[in-house]
């Protein structure tokens, strides 16, 4: 018979090490069907017999809440491996006896390797192994992977267990009265009516229906539907149960439990620390004060605005450059091109779209170099790790906020990699719910918008109106969330295990490597679809075009004033390119001839596709206060929102209007009758949850995984949008505004 033996454990307890230290080039490396998880096999002789290890994914419980869980839980289930060697890190007993516990109760024949006890030895940790493996009722093998030292013994104890069929005896924690009472009564049924008991044990089985464990549940629906809609109502009744009378749930007590367990047996003298008891290890030391419940949110916020001020102001210069950069390529094709539809599409289309965004590459470089640096030296776990009660209110994970804050969270961030950034979720549902918010943040295109609203209707209060925008989109973001957890995306937490790594001098490479790749990613957006995008909206916006007899009417105007004029300031006209050096008279000529033409161009728009839309809209729109020409900047939104002030110029016959410097924009608005505060105010609210760039959404569709998302981002945030923008609307003008 092969024997097969399967090394287990939390990431980074030193199983592959193990693994590699005992099969040495006798290894394979393969995946488990229809996942990317990897599974290493190889052999190891002991004592004439031939072993088959197999290294398992690394996981900190055994419930099915990621694909790492499910693929080490299935490996135990179907091919029950002889013995499992469960790798844990003596210099972490805690965390790490978590797994143990739950083999323990899922009746594997488990030992222990107690792993990395130079670590436990240096750290003055000193453990009593007799007295660890009594308590346990396993076996217990201190080693040190890296080195080899006691692997003999391990493989020794594990052969031994095998051969004497001396297993552990399942233990039985108690959780509490309350769900206690619950467990042994669904244990009683399940055991009655054999569901699915040829696999499980019943306390377990339990056990995973109290936790929500997903795939249990699907199973036993098939395996007998009514058993198991008995079960899941006894689980729904301790659930209300429990949150009415200790306001919690029963994972999280399930949780506590446990560690309580862990804490009794760690206390009873199996754990000592020898030398200074107090003696604490330099990210303790400074957890003491980072982490503190009265220091520890104010560290928090001044590193974040050190960020945001960091970003923002170190970019300026280069974004500068981008910019002339850009202008520059703009005035040479206006120079050497003949005026057209092909200047047009190169311009308007091509240079002002790429540019629009490629000019914020030295931005997001910036932030999201900050956002390496807090994340590489160990600071943003400990912001998540803050962050992780709130963020638990919402149906989300402390992780979360790395996501939000890349998205602008701290506004001026961009949601595409901030979608990315989801990925460190491992929860399947967790990450959905927060990859489907993310786009509320204000990212760097939105900014603009506001910019320009703010000052124009609001000046005097900008700062504060700013710092309202990034609390409301950070509401508006956790209550959808929330929204999101309790209907479509239904499902518990996962439960807390968050690493708390050691602090780490950041090294420059690592830097420059994180920075460059969300940076890279950005950057293609640019060149690929945004160049596509802006290709179209420039079609939409162009055509159907003007017809000739109206075309030809702005001729006629530009050349009536051109004849009225002297012929010498024409020609002053003509051959001199710098506005500043002209005369008078031929500044106000310019100044004629510029007006018609922004006028023909606000016909153009009006008479294009886009502008057709526009006017049509106008009827719904009106409810939030939109007239056609905002609608026009928001239909070229959903591509991307850089574009929303420069339509907007475009419509109200300014020609392009650059966000920075959109001062006559600004003029304009405040004197038009269909603007005022609250038009601007849902304005801002409607841009701020409308649907994400195309750019996002193409994202969104792919981490989640069908494009169902990423149409679902797109119409629910629009509708969304539309709702909030109306009843601001709707609201202020009853009350007065
Ligand atoms: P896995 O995630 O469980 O597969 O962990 P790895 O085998 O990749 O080990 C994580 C890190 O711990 C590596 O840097 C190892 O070199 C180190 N490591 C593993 N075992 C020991 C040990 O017993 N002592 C010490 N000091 N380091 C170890
Ligand atoms: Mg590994």
């Amino acid at each position: 018979m092969k024997t097969t033996i399967a090394l287990a454990g939390n990431p980074n307890s030193g199983k592959t090490t193990l693994f590699n230290e005992l099969t040495g080039a006798r290894q394979h490396v393969g995946n488990y069907p229809g996942v990317t998880v990897e599974k290493k096999q190889g052999t190891y002789h002991h004592n004439g017999y031939k072993l088959n290890i197999v290294d398992l994914p690394g996981t900190y419980s055994l419930t099915a809440y990621s694909m790492e869980e499910i693929v080490a839980r299935n490996f135990l289930v179907s091919e029950k491996p002889s013995a499992v060697i469960n790798v844990i890190d003596a210099s972490n007993l805690e965390r790490n006896l978590y797994l143990t516990l739950q083999f323990l109760e899922m009746g594997v024949p488990v030992c222990l390797a107690l792993n990395m006890i130079d670590v436990a030895l240096y750290r003055g940790i000193d453990i009593d192994v007799p007295k660890l493996s009594l308590r346990l009722g396993v076996p217990v093998i201190p080693t040190v992977a890296r080195s080899g030292k006691g692997k003999v013994e391990l493989m020794h104890a594990a052969v031994q267990m095998v051969q004497n069929k001396n297993y552990p005896t399942p233990i039985r924690i108690s959780y509490g009265e309350d769900i206690d009472r619950t467990l042994d009564e669904m244990e009683h049924i399940v055991r009655n009516n054999y569901f699915l008991t040829d696999q499980y044990r019943p306390r377990w089985i339990a056990l995973k229906y109290i936790e929500n464990d997903e795939q249990i549940i699907a199973l036993g629906k098939q395996f007998n539907s009514r058993t198991a809609a008995l079960l899941e109502k006894m689980v729904h009744h301790l659930a209300i149960h429990i949150e009415k009378t200790l306001d919690s749930f029963p994972e999280s007590i399930l949780s506590d439990y446990r560690y309580g367990y862990i804490n009794s047996i760690l206390k009873e003298g199996t754990v000592r620390h020898t030398g200074d008891r107090h003696r604490l290890f330099i990210s303790d030391k400074i957890d003491k004060v980072v982490v503190n419940r009265f220091s520890g949110p104010l560290i928090m916020l001044a590193i974040l605005f050190g960020l945001y001020h960091f970003t923002f102001s170190y970019s300026e210069a280069p974004v500068n450059w981008f910019e002339q950069l850009f202008g520059w390529l703009g005035d040479l094709a206006r120079a050497h091109l003949p005026p057209g539809l092909i200047r047009s599409l190169i311009i308007s289309g091509i240079i002002d779209g790429v540019g629009g965004v490629l000019g914020f590459v030295p931005l997001i470089m910036f932030m999201f170099f900050g956002i390496s640096l807090l994340e590489d030296s160990g600071y943003l776990a400990r912001v998540a790790f803050m962050l992780d009660r709130i963020f638990r209110i919402f149906g989300l994970h402390g992780s979360s906020v790395m996501a939000y804050i890349v998205s602008g969270g701290i506004a001026g961030g961009c949601a595409v990699p901030g979608v990315m950034a989801t990925r460190t979720l491992k929860s399947p549902r967790e990450r959905l719910a927060t990859l489907l918010t993310v786009p509320f943040m204000n990212c760097g295109a939105k900014l603009p918008v506001f910019a320009l609203l703010v000052a124009t209707f609001f000046l005097h209060h900008e700062a504060l109106m700013m710092f309202a925008f990034t609390l409301i989109s950070w509401a508006g973001a956790l209550f959808v969330a929330k929204f999101l957890r309790i209907t479509i995306v239904k499902g518990a937490c996962s439960p807390f295990v968050m690493e708390l790594p050691p602090y780490r001098v950041p090294t420059f490479k690592g830097l420059a490597i994180h920075t460059w790749e969300r940076t890279w990613q950005y950057i293609r957006k640019a060149g690929t679809i945004i160049l596509g995008v802006s290709i179209i909206l420039w079609a939409l916006m162009t055509f159907p075009t003007l017809p000739a007899s109206l075309t030809q009417d702005f001729e006629n105007q530009r050349q009536a004033l051109r004849s009225a004029a002297v012929t010498e300031v024409t020609a002053q006209l003509a051959a001199n390119k710098d506005t500043a050096s002209l005369s008078e008279a031929a500044a106000i000529l310019n100044r004629q001839l510029l007006k018609v033409d922004n006028q023909e161009a606000e016909a153009v728009l009006k008479h294009s596709f886009a502008g057709r839309l526009g006017t049509a809209l106008e009827t719904i729109s009106r409810w939030a206060g939109f007239d056609w020409r905002t609608n026009i900047a928001l239909i070229g939104g959903f591509a991307a929102k850089e574009v929303i002030v420069s339509t907007l110029g475009t419509a109200y016959s300014l020609g392009q209007v650059d966000p920075e410097h959109s001062g006559s924009l600004a003029h304009t608005l405040a004197n038009s009758p269909n603007w005022r505060p609250l038009v601007a105010l849902s304005l801002i609210i409607f841009v701020m949850f409308y649907s994400p760039c195309f750019v996002a959404t193409v994202c969104i569709a792919r981490e989640a995984g069908s494009l169902k998302w990423g149409v679902f981002a797109m119409v629910f945030n629009t509708v969304l949008a539309f709702s909030l923008a109306v009843a601001v609307f709707q609201v202020g003008q009853l009350i007065g505004f």
